[in-house]
């Protein structure tokens, strides 16, 4: 082991005792990979400080030694953003947990970053609110980490990304510096807007330790439909109607392209709530505030849509528990990983008028590069994100760089993003440049030489500086 890193080791043990200071061989299991399914590896050491101090103490002792430290939330990320890199420290935020202030006035929720999601939803439901950030891994995944990635999931389309939820950020700079700007203002021009720098840089810029999360009045009422089209130009229309008809009730469009819809009700076995077959499943969600007033308004849009011929079949909830039922459809996606056997995911983003075009080239680059290959298509398409999953029904292997060449280039030549809203990590870096230009990836690149010129955060991750030179 080089003396550095001897000697940041002996650093480390001396200022975090017990359970906060573990040395590479005692790593936990969990800390060895996240949810990219890279193989495991074993770092150098895992610190797990408790507050924001701590994070600051530990990542001052890896700089000053000169060894690079990987910030670890929930570890549900998808393209291995927290994954460790050998001779790195992992930095886990797990300990740093807890709900430090609830601000009724001004509808903030102060947070430590190693808290799960899901005790702050419902921390904030406890006070008569509502955190619209919602995602399938909510039980596991941490604040930290959501804004790490910038994350998305099931409500961008009326409450925007995670940045657009965060009024103040405490972070820890690659030196140890410790930034508080814990802001509770909407509006606040006093100089750069520098949160927005860590939220989404996937922990090469700062460790995030606290955050200011902005609260939604709770919704009164929920209606939703599941509705069948058959024609993917009426589903751009019926997007068109529902954010004229629905205006800002709209919370979810989602929509499931017939071959997902037949992995999800018979490989996966959810309840159709459709008797016939379509082209197009389309979740139309709408969150108002009284269901005597609200219900109707919704039942009356969605008869509009018949009439007009946009929608062949429609299932309208009468009932949380159909509301429950319509999402199970577009959340059986989360068992393809059990059932439909090892694949390849994507969560790209591209204009919503062009997704079924796109699906079209896909396919034909698949069935092209990839042996007896199936893919399948669903997404949020109001936000203009679709996931994919493609895969090799007869290799024993799936050829990973086969599928993702063939799904990227047809995103780049579709001029879509290659990350809606999982990020970069490693798996997506070799692909960066099919959705930045030059002058974004120097910029990008100048700015983490500006703030970390010794490469000690999560080096490695989204772009390697040497491929920029
Ligand atoms: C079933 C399932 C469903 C999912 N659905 C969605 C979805 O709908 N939308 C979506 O966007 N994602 C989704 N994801 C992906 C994942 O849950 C998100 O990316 C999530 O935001 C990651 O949070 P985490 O705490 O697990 O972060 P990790 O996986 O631990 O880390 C992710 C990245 O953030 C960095 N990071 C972690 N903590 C910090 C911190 N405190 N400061 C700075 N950087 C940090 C890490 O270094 C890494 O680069 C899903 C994942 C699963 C397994």
């Amino acid at each position: 082991m080089p003396v550095e890193a001897q000697a940041c080791l002996a650093a480390l043990a001396s200022a975090f005792s017990g359970s906060a200071f573990l040395p590479g061989a005692e790593t936990p299991a969990r800390n060895l990979q996240d949810t990219s399914y890279l193989p495991p590896q074993m770092p150098l050491a895992v610190v797990r400080p408790d507050t924001p101090e701590g994070v600051a103490e530990a990542v001052r002792i890896c700089a000053q030694h000169g060894v690079a430290v990987v910030p670890q939330g929930g570890l549900t990320g998808l393209a291995g953003g927290a994954h460790p890199i050998a001779g790195a420290v992992m930095l886990s935020l797990e300990r740093l947990q807890g709900i430090e202030d609830i601000d009724p006035a001004a509808s903030t929720l102060t947070v430590r970053a190693g808290t799960p999601l899901e005790v702050i939803q419902r921390a904030a439901d406890d006070a008569g609110f509502f955190i619209p950030l919602d995602l399938g891994a909510r039980g596991s995944c941490q604040i930290g980490g959501n804004l790490g990635t910038n994350a998305g999931g099931n409500r961008v389309i009326r409450y925007g990304m995670a940045r657009e939820m965060v009024l103040g950020l405490e972070y820890v700079l690659p030196d140890g510096t410790l930034v508080t700007s814990l802001n509770k203002m909407i509006k606040n021009n006093a100089g750069y807007d520098l949160k927005q720098l860590f939220i989404g840089s996937e922990g090469t810029l700062g460790v995030i330790t606290r955050a200011v999360l902005r609260m939604q009045p709770r919704p009164g009422c929920v209606n939703a439909a599941l509705c069948g089209v058959d024609d993917y130009a009426d589903v751009v229309s019926l997007l068109g109607a529902a954010r004229r008809g629905l205006g800002p009730m709209l919370s979810a469009f989602e929509v499931m392209w017939a071959d997902y819809w037949y992995e999800a009700t018979t490989t996966v076995g959810v309840r159709s709530p459709l008797t016939g077959q379509h082209r197009f499943y389309v979740l139309v969600e709408a969150q108002g505030l009284s269901d005597e007033i609200d219900g109707p308004r919704f039942q009356g849009w969605i008869e509009a849509q018949f009439e007009s011929g946009l929608v062949s079949d429609a299932a309208i909830s009468q009932s949380m528990g159909d509301v429950a039922a319509f999402w199970a459809t577009r959340d059986a996606c989360s068992e393809f990983g059990s059932r439909l056997g090892p694949h390849v995911a994507f969560d790209i983003g591209l204009s919503a008028a062009r997704m079924d075009d796109f699906a079209v080239a896909c396919r034909a680059q698949l069935a092209e590069r990839v042996p007896d290959a199936m893919s399948v298509y669903y997404g949020h398409i109001g936000d203009g994100n679709l996931h994919l999953v493609a895969r090799s029904r007869s290799a024993e292997t799936q050829p990973m760089s086969q599928i993702s060449a063939a799904v990227y280039e047809t995103v780049r030549d579709f001029g879509g993003t290659i990350s809606a809203e999982h990020g970069i990590g490693l798996l997506k870096k070799p692909y960066l440049s099919y959705s930045r230009n030059p002058q974004e990836l120097a910029l990008m690149r100048r700015l983490k030489a500006a703030l970390d010129p010794q490469s000690i955060l999560n080096p490695g991750k989204v772009f390697d500086m040497r491929d920029m030179a």
